[in-house]
């Protein structure tokens, strides 16, 4: 039966709960809020099968791997591109794989943006909620099985997520499936879900309001100035740089993620699925040609699935072949996994016992001198436009 001894041996990719052939493994938060097995003994068979799909010990992805194909790329549509986090490669992925009649999984949030799901596309219509990262956790359900399901039934499937999230289904499923196409991310790390819902209240308690859209990467100042949008019911909206932003500097400075990721089992250029997307920091030096600031997406392609897939997507990209060698110096997150920060535990304490508002205000200020370095960068990059 699974015991999580220590909270960093769990991902929280739900790999053991949708194994489980007695359902009697919930997925539960803890007092930060992040999600890990609830074994009811009294249904539990001890067949072993939890702890042996639990991918956190061994990264668990398919053999056949190569990691040197990366691409720069980024959508000819302008819109999507405007919409996505980078250079919006994921909704031209997706498309492909729903043109075939296959079915794409995602994060999406759900209704009143409290949480985020991962959630099955079976339409285009429908693909606009995948679009764009949320930086919250999202909860995996019982994707794992309806993906199953779908294999077993020779349909095409698209799964996308976390690497975390990618090896857990692969160790769930325990065979390969030739309709099976994985997109994993180049991983910061994730949030807490409950610091986001607490943080969501405030903006609405501040807004006068319900919360009709949120976006993590809005655009309007520019990709690599990337900014938080919320929208409200009433009309209002509440707009600010990314580093001015509390949920947002939690996440940049690494206070409120989940413990797994400050010694995240799935770190290296190889990737967990078919295809890693992330953001193509450094292009000007790497290309050596200017970014239209519009945003740019690594595609990092490990395998013959991953080759097939890019190529589905058509016309619809701009692709320009790199190193994945030279884009790792623009790009910690791939190699290295967060640093937890010396106060994270004491923003933790005072979340529980006084609340968000004051553990956001007291530990996810912008510090002083890094308020006046960004305005003299600021004041710098104008002159150079
Ligand atoms: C929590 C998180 C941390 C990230 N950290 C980095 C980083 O440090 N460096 C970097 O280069 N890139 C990072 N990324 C990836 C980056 O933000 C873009 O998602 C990626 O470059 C793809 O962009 P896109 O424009 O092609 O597609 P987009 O439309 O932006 O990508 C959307 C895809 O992201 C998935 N997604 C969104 N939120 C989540 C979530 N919470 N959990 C699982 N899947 C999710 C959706 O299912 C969809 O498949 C991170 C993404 C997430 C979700």
């Amino acid at each position: 039966m699974i015991e999580i001894k220590r909270k960093d041996d769990c991902c929280g990719c739900a790999a053991c709960s949708n194994v489980c052939p007695m359902h009697c493994i919930a997925m539960r938060p803890d007092e930060e809020g992040f999600l890990y097995p609830e074994v009811d003994g009294s249904m539990c068979t001890e067949c072993g099968l939890c702890e042996e799909v639990c991918p956190v010990p061994r990264a668990n992805v398919p053999s056949g791997r190569n990691s040197t194909d990366a691409y720069a790329a980024f959508s000819t549509d302008d819109n999507i591109r405007h919409c996505s986090s980078s250079g919006g490669v994921f909704f031209h992925l997706a498309q492909a794989v729903l043109r075939d009649g296959g079915t794409v999984f995602g994060a999406a949030f759900d209704g009143d943006f409290r949480s985020v799901i991962h959630t099955a596309v079976n339409t285009e219509n429908n693909l606009p909620v995948l679009i764009g990262a949320k930086y919250v956790q999202s909860r995996v359900n019982d994707s794992y099985r309806r993906v199953e399901e779908l294999l077993k039934q020779n349909k095409s499937v698209l799964f996308a997520g976390c690497p975390c999230q990618i090896s857990g289904l692969y160790s769930y499923l325990r065979r390969n499936y030739d309709t099976l196409y994985t997109v994993d991310f180049v991983c910061h790390g994730v949030p807490s879900e409950a610091v986001w819902k607490e943080y969501k209240k405030l903006r609405e308690r501040k807004a006068g309001a319900g919360v009709s859209d949120v976006s993590f990467r809005d655009k309007r100042f520019g990709w690599k100035r990337y900014s938080v949008l919320f929208e409200f019911n009433n009309g209002k909206r509440y707009v600010k740089r990314a580093s001015d932003d509390l949920f947002m500097n939690g996440f940049l400075r690494n206070i409120t993620l989940r413990p797994s990721c400050y010694r995240c089992a799935f770190k290296g250029i190889s990737g967990t699925g078919d295809i890693t997307l992330g953001d193509f920091w450094g292009a000007e030096h790497i290309l050596c040609e200017p970014d239209d600031n519009m945003g740019l997406s690594l595609v990092s392609v490990h395998n013959d699935r991953g080759e097939q897939l890019l190529n589905k997507t058509g016309n619809a990209l701009v692709l320009k072949k790199t190193s994945i060698d030279q884009v790792v110096g623009y790009n910690s997150s791939i190699l290295r996994s967060a640093v937890c920060p010396g106060e994270r535990a004491s923003f933790f304490e005072v979340f529980q016992n006084c609340g968000a508002e004051k553990a956001l205000n007291a530990y996810c200020r912008q510090k002083p001198m890094n308020r006046i370095r960004h305005g003299v960068q600021n004041i710098i990059n104008s002159f150079g436009r």
